[in-house]
């Protein structure tokens, strides 16, 4: 998948976390949402989410995170890491995990951009899993794991997925930041049914 349909989703799946940890007070967001699920603080944690979308594909030096993080992506090739390999596995993410840890006590990042980060990188996975191609979840067991889709990098498939994600995340920020007053029963009322 391209970078921005990566981006989109790690930002979508950290949206939807939110939501169900708020929705199961599972942890008390209330210091941060200040009403809103869309609050300035929150930002750290979607921005996060959107640049961690993109880290498993570092093991590609012409992807994205390759590209920018050249420093990293080409002495990978030099070692021999596959793309879809490693990084995008259960391994990988464990990896993530700890590594951006390691800069949250280095205090390079806060504890709310790297809960962004981990999920970003959680939703790639996911999303690599509607790819025709799979990825290896118990790397170093190369068994590839997918999804019954067969979405092809740039195909039709993921800019059709790209667009409905996006219309249905903005649909709900509009909803949720009162832009919008969609009822089911103005709905019902406009089509005649009431
Ligand atoms: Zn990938």
């Amino acid at each position: 998948m391209t970078y921005h349909t990566h981006s989109l989703l790690g930002f979508v799946t950290a949206v939807i976390t939110v939501k169900i940890l708020n929705f199961l007070n599972i942890i008390d967001l209330s210091y941060l949402i200040e009403g809103s699920l869309f609050s300035p603080s929150l930002w750290q944690f979607y921005g996060g989410a959107i640049i961690g979308a993109l880290m498993p594909d570092i093991d590609h030096a012409s992807s994205k995170a390759g590209r920018a993080l050249w420093f990293i992506s080409k002495p990978l090739k030099i070692f021999g890491v596959k793309h879809r390999g490693i990084t995008h596995s259960i391994l990988g993410l464990v990896l993530f995990f700890f590594l951006t840890g390691e800069m949250v006590k280095a205090g390079w990042i806060n504890e709310l951009i790297w809960y962004g980060l981990v999920i970003g990188y959680l939703s790639h996975l996911i999303a690599d899993m509607l790819n025709v191609h799979g990825i290896p979840l118990f790397y170093p067991n190369n068994k590839r794991f997918k999804f019954n889709t067969n979405i092809t990098t740039g195909s039709w498939g993921e800019h059709l997925l790209f667009l409905l994600t996006f219309t249905i995340i903005t649909l709900f920020i509009s909803s949720e930041r009162g832009l919008l007053n969609f009822s089911f029963n103005d709905f019902l009322t406009l089509i005649g049914f009431k």
